[in-house]
């Protein structure tokens, strides 16, 4: 690594004399401010932005990004101010340094809400320019390189922070490389037992796995040349925390994981990807379900590859990932080809604004939520796994893991989720708020006159389906604007201007909030399930209390039955077809039937629903019994929490301007 400027002006020979100037100009300044500052190591303090540009330049970087990586902390440790920053090296590398500079306002007793408002911060930036983030992650990397000179529980800190949002930011963004070296640093200081151990087995088996992989290699040259295929083949070391994570997950020692052999296949064009992994199939057995298309199904931070697991000679398993040139740069570099690119090293594969992580922040963006909120978010959503899942035409569609039927239909669209009644997953019925799995087949059921519900917010996983529905939830729901806003809103003021006694709290909802939820459960519970899509049979109309039962209905979700209803009985498949029932009985409610006669109109329940809500009750269910050329017939059922309330719910159905006229229906 490099120690002085003179290196520096030797590392940077490649770039144009103005852009070399730049840099070097940089320097100096950046060595000047920081002069009489040293680092924990005893070094001064430059050594650490000079040598964090380095990574940069490794990385084929522009001159702006160099020059704000060696300027990175002069305005949060030196005495220079962004007035000055900006004059003199421009707007740019003034956007760039301030991009990666903490939130200074806050009050040190509330670190918490710090870090994660200059995280936020951060990753806003990002979005209007990826190098920030590119020297931000270069920052950490030098910082996790040199973490040993820390005190021991800030390394555990600050290495837990790298493994939960920095190294999986890095490979969100496509850079494997730093993704890896971050990963095997935290496991490091978090691990120290385990890294070691990991790195002696690796070690000590080295000579004779490179004698193995040579075996691997030279079959595979062997064949490839036979069919004229032009390839290299390199033997990859996996880094210690996929090792790790393999240990963890099938419960291992380190001796037992064989599989530490990978092989990479590089060549020249897709079809030839494909040709080589049928000579690979044909040289060694493939494992079952161990083969992954990369190529026709990129990840969302635009890797392709294919990946194969054989029996190898000796019966021992190889991971073989075999891609084009091109791929391989795109799966080091990632986002940052794009510059190479620029610099016409590369073709362009990657557009920064294109990746999905971009796609998230941006929604997080507009989402009202806390700093802390939003920290959580994106560890959450934006850094987990993803699953796969397709609609009934066969388009996949990622969704972050942990994702319900609610999410997928907002991901559709969203006048989709507001409809959404239920959903079906590979042909069967399954809960709103069971997260769904990898490969399923999902279909939602809609009804124009279905909106959505409270409880939709805590079976919505993504933030894009919470934003939606709280929106709606906002502009059509009285009761829940008010409760909603006032406290989104208290705590948004609280996380930005903190005073010192009260520091947000984000541990679930607020009192306030489960009151709410709790007010607004659904009616009916099957098993532990309430959130089902729930029909009333037209035959019996059951009422609250009655004794029920459901009819699991091909597509029409669960119907239900009284008891003793007797058309239920007459159905053919109705012994394998019934499930238990129960009322929910969490709130008193009464429910009261109505008889309706009103003009010819298309939404004569969504207007009853809306008077009926406007008093704080909710339409159950609703038909039309006749309907003739001026008038229809229809009656519905609704539910308050106050008897008094259905007089006043009455005369706001009567003010509606299609309704003629308005009944009870006897039975309660
Ligand atoms: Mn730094």
């Amino acid at each position: 690594m490099i120690q002085t400027i003179a290196e520096l002006q030797h590392k940077i020979s490649s770039y144009s004399a103005p852009d070399q100037e730049r840099v070097l100009a940089a320097a100096r300044q950046s060595e000047q401010l920081h002069e009489g500052q040293y680092r924990d190591s005893g070094e001064p303090y430059f050594i650490h932005p000079l040598q964090v540009a380095e990574i940069l330049i490794d990385m084929k970087l522009d001159a702006a990004t160099v020059a704000s990586a060696l300027l990175h902390d002069v305005l949060e440790d030196t005495i220079m101010t962004r007035a000055d920053l900006k004059r003199q090296f421009g707007r740019e590398v003034d956007n760039l340094v301030n991009g990666v500079t903490k939130i200074a306002v806050v009050k040190a007793q509330n670190k918490s809400v710090q870090e994660s408002e200059t995280i936020r911060k951060m990753l806003l930036a990002m979005v209007k320019d990826v190098r920030v983030i590119l020297i931000k992650l270069a920052d950490k990397l030098h910082n996790m390189r040199t973490l040993r000179y820390k005190q021991g529980p800030r390394q555990r800190e600050i290495a837990q922070e790298t493994l939960d949002i920095y190294a999986p930011l890095a490979g969100r963004l496509g850079i494997s490389w730093l993704k890896d070296e971050l990963e095997d640093l935290a496991l490091k200081h978090l691990h120290p037992d385990i890294y070691r151990s990991i790195k002696e087995q690796v070690s000590e088996k080295r000579q004779q796995r490179a004698n193995y992989l040579n075996r691997i290699k030279s079959a595979i040259n062997k064949a490839a040349q036979r069919e004229g295929v032009p390839v290299v083949v390199e033997s990859r070391a996996k880094h210690f925390y996929s090792i790790y994570l393999k240990m963890k997950r099938y419960g291992k020692e380190i001796g037992e994981i064989y599989d530490l052999l990978g092989i990479r296949i590089l060549c020249d064009t897709t079809n030839q990807c494909y040709q080589i992994l049928g000579l690979v199939h044909r040289l060694w057995p493939p494992i079952e379900g161990r083969f992954k298309d990369y190529i026709a199904m990129p990840k969302t931070n635009q890797y392709q590859s294919l990946h194969t697991s054989v029996l190898g000679f000796d019966g021992k398993m190889i991971e073989i990932q075999i891609r084009t040139h091109e791929m391989h740069r795109t799966a080091e570099f990632g986002v940052a080809a794009h510059w190479l690119y620029k610099r016409g090293l590369t073709r362009e594969q990657v557009q920064p604004a294109d990746l999905e992580i971009m796609h998230r922040v941006r929604d997080l963006k507009d989402a009202r939520i806390t700093s802390g909120e939003f920290l959580e978010e994106i560890k959450r959503e934006i850094l987990r796994d993803s699953i796969y899942v397709f609609t009934p035409k066969g388009d996949a569609i990622q969704l972050p893991k942990g994702a319900t039927a609610i999410d997928f239909a907002y991901h559709i669209h969203t006048e989709v989720g507001h409809h959404t009644t239920g959903a079906k997953a590979d042909g069967s019925i399954i809960p709103l708020k069971e997260p769904l799995k990898n490969t399923q087949v999902i279909e939602i059921l809609t009804n124009p006159n279905a909106h959505p519900h409270l409880n939709w917010l805590r079976y919505a996983h993504t933030s894009r389906a919470r934003s939606k529905i709280r929106a709606w939830l906002n502009k059509n729901d009285e009761t829940l604007i008010i409760n909603q806003s006032i406290v989104a809103r208290k705590q948004d003021q609280t996380a930005k201007h903190p005073e010192p006694q009260k520091t947000p709290q984000h541990k679930g909802p607020s009192k306030e909030t489960s009151d709410i939820l709790d007010r607004h459960k659904v009616e009916i519970r099957v098993g532990k399930e309430r959130n089902l899509m729930i029909h009333f049979a037209q035959c019996c109309t059951p009422r609250t209390g009655d004794d029920i039962v459901g009819y699991v209905s091909r597509g029409r979700g669960i119907i239900i039955h009284k008891r003793e209803c007797k058309s239920l009985r007459s159905i053919p498949d109705v012994e394998e077809r019934t499930i238990e029932v129960e009322w929910e009985t969490v709130s008193p409610k009464t429910t009261h039937r109505f008889r309706v006669v009103a003009r010819p109109t298309n939404d004569l329940f969504s207007e009853i629903e809306g008077a009926v809500r406007k008093i704080h009750g909710h339409l159950i269910e609703g038909r039309i019994d006749e309907s003739g050329p001026n008038t229809i017939d229809a009656s519905f059922t609704l539910e308050v929490e106050r008897r008094q309330d259905l007089r006043k719910i009455a005369k706001s159905i009567r003010a509606i301007p299609v309704v003629m006229s308005l009944h009870d229906l006897p039975g309660q």
